[in-house]
């Protein structure tokens, strides 16, 4: 008896503890992890592309007292700041007491998910029906995709520079869009396909318009005319504006509370909105941090971060530059002596599919925010790989501030992959990991996260910047 005790006592002293995660949270902190997920619902709903992202979180700041940045001026700590590049990424930063001399400390996410982009000659009637064609934008599997509504969101420049926002399916009085699929009746040649090949991208076009405008003579395409005869109507476009013009498909619905306890939310874009709204409210709720801290929010992470508005441009480089040459300190120094949690998602273990993941290397649902080492693939290629020193810090700042964490891989060794911007900050001569929200059925039109994971995200970049 006394021999089995010791053993017990030793096994505690020495092995892992085991994450107990929500099971252990009492409901006052479940209750504020709620309340908190009501504004990231909110959030979610008025972001499903990166420039509603950015304005609905430029409103946010400048409620918060953010003004926008200016070149030049010199800030004092407790300052707040953003800086928004082309519409479609935008960073913050609160002023912290020592200004860039120590580094900074930068929280990144991003606001681009994975959607059906327009092709720049997109429209056309086929049998008295008329169509978008698309290209898809990001990893989704195109099945997905098809006979869900679904809305239309973007921009289009006319001729004389001049913008339009468009927005239509979002709310529930107008009218929404469809990708048709095969019935299963004649569906026997498409199901005996692989799963990438039975929906071809090629074959990603969606309906949007039936009846043709009202003609004497014997016209083609009047389908196709009446369509363009109500965009010019609302918005005062032609065909041709197309060619200058970022429209994409999105899912039409609004997020949903999943499951009897309502401890899930179900929605759009979670990969990346999740780690951005805990990033953002991280910024707008700092109090003044010992160094400045920066919440950078970015575009064209889902197609490789390549693009101006994208991770691999300079945009966030030349602002800390700004930031630095402000407080007399040499950009790349300040660079080189900053520390940076790269907020995106990862796998959440999902045991419908269990044979995908590497059980003790998993993230789950309930159990926090989810530390990513290293993510790449097979033989880890593709990914910067946080060290151990640096590792041992975030450890240890989540720790003592007690929030709910976990390690976790994407999926066994060698049986798939994916990167996040880590590498490309990490290029910057920054120390960076991965720490985000786990998902559930990620990239598809309806993804899965907890609540609870949610708002330990925001405890984990709030103390990031302020606790550390
Ligand atoms: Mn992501
Ligand atoms: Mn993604």
């Amino acid at each position: 008896m006394e021999e089995k005790s010791k053993v017990k006592a030793l096994k505690e002293q020495l092995f892992m503890p085991a994450k107990t995660g929500i099971s252990t949270v009492k409901d006052p902190e479940i209750n504020k992890a709620d309340e908190f997920c009501e504004g990231y619902k909110k959030f979610l709903d008025n972001s499903p592309v990166e420039r509603e992202a950015v304005k609905y979180s430029a409103e946010i700041a400048r409620s918060n007292g953010f003004v926008e940045f200016e070149q030049d001026k010199k800030y004092n700590p407790g300052d707040k700041v953003y800086y928004i590049n082309r519409d479609k990424a935008i960073a913050l930063a609160v002023i912290g007491k020592n200004g860039t001399k120590n580094g900074v400390k930068l929280s990144i996410a991003h606001i681009d998910s994975p959607r059906v982009d327009l092709k720049p000659n997109p429209l056309y009637e086929d049998t008295y029906l008329a169509f978008f064609k698309t290209h898809y934008y990001g990893g989704i599997k195109k099945y997905q995709w098809t006979v869900m509504p679904l809305a239309l969101h973007g921009t289009v420049v006319k001729l004389d520079g001049t913008k339009v926002d468009i927005c239509v399916g979002a709310d529930e009085a107008e009218p929404c869009f469809c990708i048709t699929d095969l019935l299963p009746h004649l569906a026997r040649e498409q199901a005996s396909k692989t799963l990438s090949k039975a929906i071809e991208g090629e074959n990603l076009n969606v309906l949007i318009g039936s009846r043709p405008i009202e003609s004497e003579d014997d016209e083609s395409d009047l389908v196709k005319l009446n369509v363009m005869k109500l965009l010019n109507e609302k918005y005062g476009i032609t065909e041709s504006d197309f060619l200058s013009a970022e429209l994409c498909f999105v899912p039409a619905q609004k997020c949903r509370d999943v499951g009897f306890d309502r401890g899930l939310i179900g929605g759009y874009g979670h990969d990346d909105k999740v780690c951005a709204y805990p990033a953002l409210m991280a910024a707008v709720n700092s109090g003044t941090p010992d160094c400045t801290c920066v919440t950078y929010l970015t575009d064209k992470e889902e197609t490789g971060s390549d693009g101006n508005t994208g991770m691999q441009s300079d945009f966030l480089r030349y602002f800390i530059y700004d930031l630095a040459k402000a407080d007399g300190e040499e950009g790349y120094r300040v660079l080189s002596k900053s520390m940076c949690l790269s907020a995106d998602v990862n796998a959440a273990f999902d045991p419908i599919y269990a044979s995908a993941y590497e059980p003790k290397n998993s993230s789950y649902i309930n159990k926090g925010v989810i530390i990513s080492k290293y993510t790449g693939h097979g033989g880890k290629y593709d990914t910067s790989d946080a060290s151990a020193e640096y590792m041992g810090k975030i450890r240890s700042m989540l720790e003592k501030n007690e929030i709910m964490w976990q390690v976790g891989e994407l999926g066994k060794v060698d049986i798939g992959g994916g990167g996040t911007i880590a590498k490309y900050v990490a290029n910057m001569n920054v120390d960076v990991v991965d720490l985000g929200v786990p998902v559930l059925s990620m990239h598809a039109p309806f993804e899965l996260i907890s609540k609870l994971d949610v708002y330990e995200a925001y405890r984990a970049f709030y103390a990031f910047f302020n606790n550390m």
